[in-house]
């Protein structure tokens, strides 16, 4: 066993922060601490010790808000937020509109009917909320998702996304479980006009059985009719599975292929490895403990190699292109500071019914060395020169014999040399991209504070805080729910 760092996380009996070490035991990084109370934890971490150790090169400075809520005084994660020693800012701010759900989902401890009260803040709490998220600096937040519970239960949703849209959000998703979308399309086409151009729809197989467990009913019809509203509608779908070892992770594979068939919309699938809200015993934890690495290695196999634990990135691996746009346009950008252990994702390009990621056609830590290198040269990023020199180098570390066969250079080429604020791809190149993403959400038992502290997806709360999801669904939740809860009753 190597130690690979010291950091803090939580006794997952009583809360309270204690140390923890981080170690290698050669194939896998566990994690290990000791509560004095409690006595002795141990955790998987990262499945595999050798994409644990590529993702660490990664890492970029934090990029902190320049106007943090609250400073540091008991410790991280008891002090959000955002507190002036947090180091990432809002990448997606959240907010849940209602605990209420139209579901009875047997996995969920979260809803009104489980948690025994209903906590829905009103649209002038949820305007307060959402301009703690616009109001950050440098920076504002752009992109606002609405969830619950199942935000589409509320009268007023509508009224909500348009306020969102007012408020200068540019993104503006939903997260539900698709019921409303699939009985009712007239909703979904007031969602759209309204700003919404997201839906996050929970997906967690293609099959009776797998709903069954996770949902309490065969949700899958469901599920088709909500797709199939939304091609109607045309609106971007992300696909949410949450993967439960045992339960669903045989069904990975098929969960992307099914996105590709339906590419029009669905432009991305983001994996959630399930979280432990309650206790569960050491065996438990070991058998059922499912991390990033599980999640490539499955899909790899599933896929038949399509996909490949290669062509996976942590999120910070954008950050040398953030700061090339940002010098490039004279204006400061979010810059992706999250934890590398967060969150791995990959772009695809679907081409005649087979997936090839963008990894399998360009050399991405060339180019990503390219970006530093051109930064720090003393030269106009504006000019159509030194574009067209960096062009010139970018065009190497591309194999087009292995590209999509409709990528085309000129077109990239073209829509590089004219864009005014922000590159954007070429629309038939957008079009057969599908985005394929993981974040494995922590819980008491593998919780770190070192990457909680680099969080990029906040809620905000109607008490005007900002709490980093990890902190909030570990410790916060409940402390805020209860300040604002009505009984059940009172609805
Ligand atoms: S999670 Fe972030 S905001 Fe909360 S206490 Fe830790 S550093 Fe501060
Ligand atoms: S939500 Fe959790 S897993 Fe995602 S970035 Fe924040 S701390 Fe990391």
């Amino acid at each position: 066993m190597k130690l690979l760092k010291k950091t803090h996380s939580l006794c997952p009996i009583c809360l309270k922060t204690i140390e923890a070490d981080v170690y290698d035991d050669g194939e896998k990084v566990i994690i290990k601490k000791e509560c004095p109370e409690h006595g002795d934890f141990e955790d998987i971490y990262w499945s595999d010790s050798d994409l644990y150790k590529r993702f660490l090169k990664y890492q970029i400075p934090g990029d902190p808000i320049d106007n943090p809520n609250t400073t540091r005084e008991k410790g991280c994660p008891y002090d959000c937020g955002l507190c002036n020693e947090h180091k990432t800012h809002t990448m997606l701010g959240l907010i849940d509109v209602t605990n209420r759900c139209n579901f009875h989902c047997p996995i969920c401890f979260a809803n009104a009917e489980a948690a025994g009260y209903v906590c829905e803040p009103t649209i002038e709490q949820i305007r307060v909320m959402m301009k703690l998220f616009r109001e950050e600096e440098p920076v504002p937040a752009d992109s606002l998702m609405l969830a619950g519970g199942e935000p589409t239960v509320r009268e007023d949703i509508i009224e909500i996304v348009k306020m969102a849209k007012m408020l200068g959000f540019k993104w503006i998703l939903v997260a539900t479980n698709g019921k409303r979308i699939a009985e009712d399309i007239n909703f979904t086409m007031q969602l759209k006009e309204a700003g919404m151009n997201i839906v996050y729809l929970q997906f967690d197989g293609l099959t009776p059985e797998v709903y069954e467990k996770t949902r309490g009913f065969n949700a899958w019809p469901l599920k088709q009719k909500a797709i199939e509203n939304l091609k109607k509608v045309d609106i971007a779908t992300t696909l949410v599975p949450t993967v439960v070892k045992g339960l669903n992770d045989d069904q990975v594979g098929d969960i992307i292929m099914y996105g590709v068939k339906n590419i029009e919309i669905v432009k991305s699938v983001n994996f959630q490895p399930v979280s432990f809200t309650g206790r569960i015993s050491k065996e438990g934890l070991k058998k059922k403990r499912y991390t990033i690495p599980d999640l490539i290695r499955d899909v790899e196999k599933q896929t038949d190699g399509q996909i490949k634990k290669e062509d996976w990135f942590p999120i910070p691996a954008i950050a040398p292109l953030e700061k090339l746009v940002e010098k490039m346009f004279d204006k400061r950008i979010m810059k992706s500071s999250t934890h590398v252990h967060c969150g791995a994702g990959l772009y695809a390009f679907e081409d005649k019914g087979e997936l090839i990621p963008m990894s399998h056609f360009i050399d991405l830590d060339a180019v990503a060395n390219i970006f530093k290198e051109e930064m720090k040269k003393p030269q106009d990023l504006h000019s159509i020169k030194v574009k067209l020199k960096i062009l010139a180098r970018l065009i190497k570390t591309v194999d087009t014999a292995s590209a999509p066969s409709y990528f085309s250079w000129k077109e990239m080429f073209k829509a590089y040399l004219t864009s005014k604020e922000g590159y954007k791809a070429p629309k038939n190149v957008v079009r057969k991209a599908i985005f394929i993403g993981s974040m494995h959400f922590m819980d008491p038992y593998n919780f770190d504070t070192q990457r909680v502290e680099r969080c990029c997806i906040h809620y905000a709360t109607p008490d005007g805080r900002i709490i980093p999801f990890c902190a909030y669904n570990s410790i916060h939740r409940q402390n805020v729910e209860k300040k604002f809860a009505k009984p059940i009753s009172n609805r």
